[in-house]
């Protein structure tokens, strides 16, 4: 894009550094660019007024017009703000519990006012309520031209100054009208022309203020493609580089592991697992790099395959590498690895943002000089003061968690040779899918469990059973089981979503006043996180109450039950990955879905599914029926790769048309060197712009 949109964010007018500095720190956006790319998370539709007696808890979201009744302001103790708003049908209380002198201020008795929110149940007075709407004086000589509005992601920090989604839509506005004519196009006309897409400057338009559905669709479509193109071109670009054969150590001694064979594993190997260490085995003794995606679903032993994997590279005398996408998985893998590799003399290392300056220096230096074998660690990883004597082998855990340019940056780590690289996943992306995805990885697949484990037996419970539910959970304690309780947080709705989980904590305390509860949520510090789950972990406390920050990778036999809450509000690939935290032991394990007593029929099937089968490429299938474009003015779930707006999921035919598109440029004009090709290569160029080398992806 043109130089305007380099321009760095607190230059824009209403900005400033105070602001700047938060956007940078909150959404990491930097420049005009990345403000333009921050997509909405969905719409509001204003294109109807409703009624306040037709509401109904479990709409989306809602556009009310009326007086205000009365202003409850404040009372001594408990901050809160409570307004009651009369229409035509019926008198309903809006709630405020922070920025309420702010809002008293604005608010007037007997003036017309325009409210948006979501209805939320109130279940100690019995009637519907809203909280924290947005609220502005009706105008009636001002035309109302937009039917959908956008609605940024933002967070408690941002809202605090007054930087929610309103303020960011307008500053989107400022920024559409001051850089229309900057934005340049990057599709080759001839391409646009093809598929019938409309032009980038139309498209970031619509994106942020469509004019109606049609319009938005059209931007969707655009947008989704250009990004999906870009990807399957730099995908064939890197197949291009990895069969043009990267040189790699071979690692041909199979001592180690052998050695390790003998001294017995901790349980037999399944099939697969077996297969797939074949499989990368064949790849290490080669002196070609390896590029393995290894896709198994939760539970299935990835880690061990792991292991395996660096004891062939360690026995060789190299290094291995592993990279977790959060630090308590990184602690988790390195307690387990220790306990592997202690008995064969193998030294592991652990490496996160937690380890303090002394031991860290400690660990740099035996890494550099290589008297550290195995490094495990979060993205601390591959920042620039980490050296390794002779990294052989690199292992990225939960890889959908990483860009590109991270699995880069590891490789980066050896230049003489770059290491070969095993990325796992268990995102139960279609196999199909997979494969024209990782289009730079082969793919290997555990499609076994170990032995022994009984499928988990999942259920569905409306909010009225919930007592029945105490009483499993109850049975299950006694019986020395752990329980996980999960509620969801969804960024837009964070005070609310905060608000039900501290709720949901005091009330399991009250219902289980004989067992211990603990609770971890992101907005902890990390230390108090780490006490909190090391006493989980000891089976000190019984009931985990917990955000998803518990979704990825943990590993707590005991824990065999999980209880979700608001379950129809998850993805199911999300309630997937959840539940695949409970079962890891040859005890029955439980997942009960709580929803609320109505539920559309979507949600239904979607909660029938997940209670029907535990195989994720079956619910990865479900997903993508279910999920079309009815999920338009819906939240947007985030997908297996880092994408802005597109979705593997959901993006089947526009995957197809870009990656035909891309294969086909690529074919006629390999070096993207014809003038019409000019676009592409500048924004390939563009994309790739942070002086990492993409071949040694
Ligand atoms: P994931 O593939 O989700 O990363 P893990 O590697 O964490 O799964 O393994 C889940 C659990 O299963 C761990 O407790 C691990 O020790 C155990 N496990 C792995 N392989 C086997 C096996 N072949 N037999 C029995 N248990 C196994
Ligand atoms: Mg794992």
């Amino acid at each position: 894009m043109a130089s305007l949109f380099q321009t760095k964010i607190e230059y824009l007018t209403g900005v400033g550094p105070e602001w700047g500095a938060l956007l940078r720190g909150e959404l990491g956006i930097d420049t005009f660019e990345d403000l333009i790319h921050h997509y909405p998370l969905r719409y509001q539709d204003c294109s109807q007024i409703h009624k306040i007696a037709a509401l109904q808890p479990n709409m989306p979201y809602v556009q009310l017009r009326g007086t205000i009744l009365d202003i409850k302001p404040s009372q001594a103790g408990r901050q809160k703000l409570q307004v009651r708003l009369k229409d035509d049908t019926g008198v309903i209380t809006l709630l405020w519990l922070r920025g309420i002198s702010w809002i008293s201020e604005k608010l007037k008795l007997g003036a017309v006012y325009t409210v948006h929110g979501k209805p939320s149940f109130d279940s100690y007075n019995y009637e519907i309520n809203l909280i924290h709407p947005e609220i502005e004086v009706f105008n009636p000589n001002q035309k109302e031209d937009l039917c959908l509005r956008p609605s940024y992601a933002s967070t408690e920090k941002l809202k605090k100054e007054y930087l929610n989604s309103k303020a960011i839509a307008t500053l989107q506005r400022r920024l559409l009208q001051k850089a229309a004519d900057h934005i340049t196009e990057t599709l080759p006309e001839a391409l646009r022309k093809q598929y019938k897409l409309i032009t980038k400057a139309e498209a970031l338009h619509h994106i942020h203020f469509p004019k109606d559905t049609a319009a938005l669709l059209q931007a969707r479509r655009r947008l989704k493609f250009e990004e999906l193109f870009y990807q399957q071109l730099q995908c064939l670009q890197l197949k291009k580089v990895r069969l043009a054969k990267q040189q790699g150590q071979p690692f041909t001694n199979t001592s180690l592991l052998h050695a390790f064979y003998q001294q017995g594993l901790p349980f037999q190997l399944t099939g697969a697992q077996k297969r797939v260490v074949t499989e990368i085995y064949n790849d290490l003794r080669k002196d070609q790099q390896m590029n393995r995606l290894l896709q198994g679903d939760v539970g299935s032993g990835k880690t061990m395959v792991a292991f395996l994997s660096m004891l062939i590279c360690v026995g060789n005398g190299s290094q291995a590498a592993m990279m977790a996408p959060t630090e308590l998985l990184a602690e988790q893998h390195y307690r387990v690895l220790q306990e592997l590799a202690q008995p064969l003399g193998i030294t592991v290392g652990l490496l996160t943002g937690a380890i303090k300056q002394k031991r860290r220096s400690e660990l740099l230096a035996a890494l550099h000089e290589g008297k550290l074998q195995i490094l495990v660690g979060t993205h601390a990883l591959i920042s620039d003061s980490v050296s390794y004597h002779n990294l052989g082998l690199a292992i990225i855990d939960e890889q959908h968690r990483f860009g590109v340019r991270q699995r880069a940056q590891l490789c980066a780590k050896n230049l003489a040779y770059p290491p070969h690289v095993l990325a796992m996943s268990a995102t139960p992306i279609p196999r199909s899918l997979a494969m024209t995805f990782y289009g730079d990885l082969d793919v290997s697949v555990i499609d076994e469990m170990p032995a022994g484990r009984k499928p988990i037996k999942t259920m569905h419970a409306y909010d009225a059973q919930r007592l029945r539910v105490f009483e499993l959970l109850r049975k299950q304690i006694v019986a020395g089981r752990q329980v996980y309780i999960v509620y969801p947080l969804i960024e837009e709705s964070e005070t609310l979503d905060y608000k039900n989980l501290i709720d949901g904590y005091e009330s399991m305390c009250r219902a289980f006043p004989e067992f211990p509860v603990g609770i971890v949520h992101g907005r902890m510090y990390a230390v108090d996180k780490e006490y909190e789950m090391q006493r989980f972990i000891k089976g000190e406390t019984k009931l985990m109450v917990s955000t998803t920050v518990i979704e990825v990778g943990v590993d707590i036999p005991n824990a065999t039950v999980m209880v979700i809450e608001n379950a129809e509000r998850f993805g199911l690939a999300q309630l997937h990955q959840l539940r695949g935290r409970v079962g890891r032991s040859s005890e029955q394990a439980y997942c009960v879905l709580m929803t609320r007593d109505k539920l559309n029929p979507i949600s239904k099937e979607r909660i029938q599914a997940m209670v029907r089968t535990t195989d994720g490429f079956e619910i990865a299938d479900v997903d993508l029926k279910l999920r079309g474009p009815g999920d338009l003015l819906g939240v947007q779930q985030s997908g297996a790769l880092d994408f802005k707006i597109a979705d593997l999921a959901q993006d089947g035919k526009i995957i197809q048309a870009a990656r035909e598109a891309a294969q086909r440029m690529l074919q006629e004009d390999p070096d993207l060197a014809q003038p019409h090709h000019g676009v592409v290569k500048k924004a390939l160029e563009h994309l790739s712009g942070d002086g990492v080398a993409w071949g040694v992806g």
